[in-house]
């Protein structure tokens, strides 16, 4: 294996091999590279199927595994196994999904639980994590094909809005997919960088970056200071794109043609088919004046001004988004430097006119506007990989710093490359009833387990009021200075008791135990990974246990014979299962107990809200 320099100071890599830079879209994915000849970046097409790869992943029947282009033709004949649009379910629990849960064809778990979702096709359960892991993979794929090198890390782009558990869920991603993610940057970075801004660190800058993809927009205002790309407010709707541009022309032609949408909706193929035309006649719109098509007897026309007129409400909600971001950053468009155009949906010539009126100068349009994230995170990763001389990179921390969570594992609360000052935190509560003490061991490095990485401090929070499990709030806040030291500070916040430690996290590490600590974390990462996803089932399953004991405890009196009957074999059928470490079993039992015992706390409240109102007199 190859030997990673790296250099302390700066984080850079010190080594001549290819780093890629991946935009993880919703909707599409892209792979990119500098191109070694012309210095510039480059989207990969492998075997001429283009550089947009779907971001759409399909189960076969015999356990094959197919992604892009070709699994997204199951969407349709077998939604069920074809899993679309998992960015927008990484690092969410399914209490975050609320109203937008039945947008999905196919089965998320409900375990009505702050646990994260999990996804289950055919006998098998899948976190988004390792669903977004096969893009991942099928991105590294091409790109080693393609490049004929082995890829090995990567720049990973996310929304400037994710948080920091959809952060370390993308993280988790990469390294399932075998690559050490060098960074996460936010896209609206990576377009700038696309753009060559933020190269040269004496320019400062506030930019805007407008994205309208199919089904999500976003517009982020960056500011641009000493190198040091700020967020100084976004906004959007993660359900408004080019999709809904689509639906308003399929309407339009059901009007003009007197359908019934009811027959329409009886007939799929039908659907599909006007589905593509609209498409069709939207990208065609966005060169010329007038489009005209038949789908069957269906006349499919329209000019490009009632095509305006019916986007006209999309557009107009982008730019109130745009309008509140302004606001948020506290800016006028005139103090906005420059403007980027990214996402498909962008190339509307109206979309590009209203967006460059709003800000008051033309937006840069130049790139392709589907590449142009990957393009930017290509760039990233080439300053990262130290290549380009010119640019100075600021002190980075060397190591992962985060603590210790549930079955020992490592839960990163900043990670490694993470340009320094920096703060960063998390909250946690208690797993016991009663609970009054917390520990908080501090610990430093890149691997899933802790028992793996080094253990920097150890301290008790004390006093935490007893409440039941899961109640406590308690924050745990890690300031990282410009000299290197670190600060754990943890937090309960309802009854404010508080306890603090400092740590030097470089005291006593040479150079070459921290390159040591960055190869083992490569090459365990694989069994890391799949030995945290049996800890976190075990974990939920432990949970639910405690749960439904306590409630059958409690709540016996309310529940028929063979309810507990059939509780106490569930329960039992659970217990069995738990030593196996086998993910798939745990999941299925603990999804069976759920199915079979979610009706009975809502029972259970019912007969405590009718006890409570006949509790109450009227005077
Ligand atoms: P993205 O999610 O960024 O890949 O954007 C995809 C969206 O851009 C889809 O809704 C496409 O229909 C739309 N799109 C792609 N090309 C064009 C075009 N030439 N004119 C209008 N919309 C387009």
């Amino acid at each position: 294996m190859a030997k990673v320099a790296i250099n302390l100071s700066t984080g850079a890599l010190q080594q001549e091999e290819v780093i890629v830079g991946i935009d993880l879209g919703t909707t599409n994915s892209l792979v990119a590279y500098i191109h070694p000849e012309t210095k510039k970046p480059v989207a990969i097409n492998d075997l001429g199927r283009g550089t947009i790869v779907p971001s759409v992943v399909h189960f076969t029947q015999n356990g094959e595994t197919i992604v892009g282009n070709e699994a997204k033709e199951y969407l349709t004949t077998d939604p069920a196994n074809t899993i679309y649009s998992v960015k927008r379910l990484l690092g969410k629990s399914y209490k975050d999904l609320g109203e937008h849960k039945d947008y999905f064809g196919y089965k998320i778990i409900d375990d009505d639980s702050e646990g994260l979702v999990k996804i289950r096709a055919g006998d098998k359960f899948y976190s988004p994590i390792e669903l977004s892991a096969e893009i991942l993979k099928e991105l590294r794929e091409r790109a080693e094909h393609a490049l004929k090198t082995p890829v090995n890390r990567a720049v990973i782009t996310v929304p400037a809005y994710f948080n920091d558990s959809q952060r370390q869920a993308t993280r988790d991603a990469g390294k399932l997919a075998g690559l050490e993610v060098l960074r996460i940057v936010n896209e609206p970075t990576a377009a700038s960088l696309a753009y060559g801004i933020g190269i040269d660190p004496s320019e400062e800058k506030t930019i805007a970056v407008y994205d309208l993809g199919g089904g999500t927009f976003d517009i982020s205002i960056l500011s641009l200071h000493q190198g040091i790309f700020e967020v100084l407010s976004t906004h959007g709707d993660t359900y408004l794109g080019g999709d809904d541009m689509d639906r308003a022309i399929i309407n339009y032609w059901i009007q003009e043609n007197q359908l019934v949408a009811d027959t329409l909706n009886e007939d799929k193929n039908l659907q599909q088919e006007l589905r593509l035309k609209a498409e069709e006649a939207k990208k065609a719109l966005s060169q010329q004046q007038i489009y005209t098509s038949k789908v069957n007897d269906i006349e499919c026309g329209i000019t490009r001004h009632k095509f305006e007129e019916l986007i006209a409400p999309i557009v107009a909600k982008t730019i109130d988004s745009c309008r509140q971001a302004m606001g948020d950053a506290k800016l006028k468009p005139e103090q906005i430097d420059a403007v980027i155009m990214v996402g498909g949906s962008t190339r509307v010539p109206m979309v590009y006119e209203t967006v460059s009126e709003f800000f008051g100068k033309p937006a840069n349009n130049t790139l392709n506007p589907d590449e142009v994230v990957a393009l930017g995170a290509a760039i990233q990763a080439d300053i990262l990989s130290g290549n380009r001389k010119d640019i100075l990179l600021l002190d980075v921390t060397p190591l992962t710093l985060g603590i210790e969570t549930m079955g020992g594992l490592m839960d990163s609360i900043i990670p490694r490359n993470s340009k320094i000052p920096t703060k960063a935190g998390r909250q946690y509560t208690t797993s016991i009833d009663g609970q009054v003490n917390m520990k908080i061991s501090v610990y430093q490095g890149e691997r899933d387990l802790v028992k793996e990485n080094r253990k920097l401090a150890e301290f008790d929070l004390k006093g935490i009021p007893a409440m039941p499990a899961g109640f406590p709030k308690v924050d745990v806040n890690f300031i990282l200075n410009a000299d290197g030291i670190l600060k754990v500070e943890a937090i309960e916040l309802r009854s404010g008791v508080r306890q603090e430690v400092e740590v030097k996290p470089q005291y006593g590490l040479t150079d070459s135990q921290v390159e040591q600590m960055l190869m083992d974390s490569i090459t365990h990462a694989r069994e890391d990974v799949s030995a945290r996803m049996v800890i976190e089932a075990r974990t939920t399953a432990e949970q639910m246990l405690y749960q439904v004991e306590r409630f059958l405890e409690k709540n016996s009196q309310h529940l028929t014979e063979e309810e507990i009957k059939m509780t106490q074999e569930n329960l039992k059928k659970l217990r069995d299962v738990l030593p196996s470490g086998d993910k798939d079993q745990i999941l299925k039992a603990v999804d069976t107990l759920e199915e079979q015992t979610s009706p009975f706390a809502e029972r259970v409240m019912q007969i405590s809200i009718k006890q409570a109102m006949a509790g109450k007199k009227i005077e």
